[in-house]
Formats: structure tokens, sequence, C-alpha cells
């Protein structure tokens, strides 16, 4: 009797860490789950209603880090379907980037000249309720055919100036390893191919899907970046440190690509704290991206000046590679933008004048110039640094002026 209850916890644990059980056992729709969530009926109701057009998908590992009990939770938040998909439909668009406008062959975006997009697949290990490519979910899984991915193959092989491709979906490591090793192994025959990435959120939701074999491959055909999306905290877990680590181990480097989420981490403070604990698990912060105007993803836009808000309070005040690049990636196909706060205040031939993370104000002599040669000018404020009558204006309450202050009264003691 104990023999047979032991084999059988056994018998889950390794099931648990068997990347296809876990995508046989997905939850494909809140009615599945209703019972443990702290959602009413009606809710629940309407959350069917929303699976009819936009469907569900759910690793029991990455529901397992949900905290149940509250209806606002990072996960949930990002797993569950809501009612202002359908309702705020109206808002977003199919495409809003356009990106089948720049498609020379069909799945492969062409936008910027030296890199190419190759969507391979529309399947996902997690469905994410504020995904981009919504359009291509569909109402099934489908790995687009070895046909059409040899078609963007050969466009590639025949474009010489594209030396970086990215694999993208969908989620590629949805595939079957030796598919995937195929992609791979093509891809690296064509000789001006310098860099492969591959766009994967399994780190994030399906972390057993980094099995040794499929590091042993990505190893083969390196240089790989992979890039993930870490969007919260609570994703980084030991299951998703050692996923990363078992990549960096075998040479693939992994960037993350957090989109911005009303609600789930449009604050300062989360964003900062995700981005601490990316670098903890070496993981670099590449892109905090603004959310597209996605049909079925209005409810988690949020407007651009919270994207300047967190990046103000990044710089300067953490480890400077653990700061993301805030991109919007711009309608009619104008690709990624980026936007962050002003540094640069005003200029003159002679001077720019900048100011710091701490609202320090600070003039910054232009080469070749001599502050002393303008000294006859009067206007007071940003002027008399550009004028050159004063080299900084600092506000006296820095951590570092106060800092030094103190340093310096120790110093004479
Ligand atoms: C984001 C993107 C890329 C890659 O852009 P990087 O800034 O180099 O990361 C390439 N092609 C398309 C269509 C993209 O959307
Ligand atoms: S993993 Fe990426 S492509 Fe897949 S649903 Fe999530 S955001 Fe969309």
């Amino acid at each position: 009797m104990e023999e047979q209850e032991s084999s059988q916890i056994k018998n889950a644990k390794t099931n648990w860490s068997d990347w296809k059980w876990q995508m046989r056992n997905r939850i494909s729709s809140v009615s599945e789950i209703a019972q443990s969530l702290n959602i009413d009926s009606k809710k629940i109701a309407e959350m069917n209603l929303v699976e009819d057009r936009f469907r569900t998908a759910i690793t029991p590992y990455y529901f397992s880090l949900a905290n149940l009990q509250d209806p606002n939770d990072p996960i949930l938040k990002q797993a569950l379907p809501d009612i202002r998909e359908l309702e705020m439909a109206d808002f977003g668009e199919a495409d809003p980037l356009s990106e089948e406008d720049d498609m020379p062959v069909d799945g492969m975006t062409h936008r910027y000249d030296d890199r190419g997009l190759l969507v391979v697949t529309n399947a996902c290990a997690m469905l994410c309720r504020h995904c981009t490519r919504k359009r291509i979910w569909n109402s099934t899984d489908a790995a687009v055919s070895s046909e059409s991915v040899d078609k963007m193959i050969a466009y590639i092989a025949r474009t010489p100036q594209i030396r970086d491709v990215i694999v993208s979906g969908g989620d590629p490591f949805t595939l079957p390893t030796t598919r995937l090793a195929d992609i791979l192994r093509k891809l690296r025959e064509i000789p001006h191919v310098e860099i492969i990435r591959i766009g994967t959120r399994t780190p994030v939701t399906l972390p057993m899907r980094i099995t040794k074999d499929l590091c042993t491959t990505l190893d083969k055909y390196g240089p790989i970046w992979v890039n993930t999306q870490f969007n919260h905290p609570n994703e980084i877990t030991e299951e998703s440190a050692a996923a990363v680590d078992r990549l960096i181990r075998h040479g693939v480097c992994v960037n993350n690509q957090s989109v911005l989420l009303k609600g789930i981490n449009d604050d300062p403070e989360i964003v900062k704290t995700l981005c601490r604990k990316l670098v903890r698990i070496k993981v670099r912060p590449y892109y905090l991206f603004q959310c597209d105007q996605v049909e079925g993803v209005e409810h988690f836009r949020t407007r651009i000046s919270k994207g300047v808000e967190i990046m103000e309070s990044l710089r300067g005040h953490t480890t400077g590679f653990s700061i993301p690049t805030f991109v919007i990636d711009g309608p009619e196909g104008t690709g990624k933008i980026p936007v962050m706060p002003n540094y640069l205040i005003s200029q003159s031939e002679q001077m720019s004048v900048l100011r710091n993370y701490e609202g320090i104000i600070v003039g910054y002599r232009e080469a070749g110039e001599r502050i002393t040669s303008m000294n006859n000018r009067t206007s007071g404020g940003v002027a008399s640094i550009l004028a050159g009558k004063r080299s900084c204006l600092v506000p006296t309450e820095t951590k570092r002026m106060i800092r030094r202050a103190q340093h310096e009264a120790g110093a004479g003691m």
C-alpha cells in the first residue's frame, strides 16, 4: 500500500517535469478551474463567452504560480479571459503593427533591412491574454508546414542583407526538438546569417521545456539568442531560473522583453524589482514594450506616460544593465521607437545643459569651447549655465549631496 502511494507521487512528480505532459494537461477553459477560483459564476460565464473568440490555454505549471484567492493576481490576469476583451475589441486592430504588409513571403516579416522575422507556429504553451498576435491563435494549435517555412528560409537565402533571423510564433519551443533542429540547421547553412534569435515564453510558462536535448541542439546551431518575456517578479521561480541557467550553460544568451500591462506591472517598484531579479538569474532586460493596440487587449494598455515614469525610476537608481529600453512599436509598420524622459534640457553652440537622475541641472562644455569667453550675458536660470555663469543647479536634498556633506564634516574633524 505504502509502496504504491509513493510510486504514485513519484509518477506525478515525473509527469510534472515532463513538458509534454504539461502541454497535454493544459487548462483549456476556465470552467475546468472555476471551483478553485475566487470568482463568481456570472464572471465565469462571461469568461466562457470570451473563450468563443479568444481561447484559453494555461499550463498547470503557470497556473500553480497564481494566488487563487486574489482576483487581481498578476499570473491570473495574464492567463484568464476578461469580458473587456470583447467589450473593448473595437478599440484595437487585428494587426496593429502591419506585420502582414511587410511580408514578402507568407509568415515572414522583413521590416528592418538586416533582420527578418519568421512565424513558424501559432502554438504557445500558454496563450497570454495580452498577446500582440492574437489574430493567429485560431481554433487549434498548428505548426506552419515545412514547405512554408522552407519558402521563408529560401527568401532569407536570396536576401544577403539579412544577417539576423528571429524565429518566432507563437512559440517555436512548442515544436518538437527535431523539427526545430531542422529549421536551425537550414538557417545556419546560409552564410550571411550571423545570428539566430528565438522568441519564446517557455522559460516563464513551461520551464521544463528547456530540456538537455533542446539545449544541446541550440548549442550546436549557435550563436543563438533567446528572447523571453517575464512580466512580473512572481514569474521568477526556481524552475524558471534553472531553465535559464541550462540555456546559458549551453552558450545561449537570454534577454527579456516585458510588456507594460495595466494592473500587472504598471508600477515603477514592480518593474524595478523584476529587473533586479532578472539580472540575478542572469537574464538581461532588453525591452519594455508599450502594450500594442491589439484587438481584445485594450484593457491592458497604459498611457505612454506610465512607461516614461518607470524609466525615470530606473536610470541612475539601479544597475545600468538591468534597465530595459522602453519602446513603442509604432503603427503603420514604423517599428520600435524608443521613448524616455528628457535628459537634454537646453543647448547653445558652446554648451549643452543636461539633467541627471537626481534632478541636478549641469552644463557640459562642447569640444573646443572656453567657458570664460561667454561670461558677459545677464540671464538667470538655465540660461546662466548656457552663459557659463554657473556650472550647475543643484537641488539641496539629494542623497549624494547629503553623503558628501557628511563625509566632509567627518574629514574635517
Ligand atoms: C522587433 C522586431 C525585430 C527585431 O528588432 P530589434 O530591435 O533588433 O530587437 C525585427 N523584425 C520585426 C518585424 C520586429 O517586430
Ligand atoms: S507566448 Fe507570446 S506569442 Fe504566445 S500568446 Fe504569449 S505573447 Fe502571444
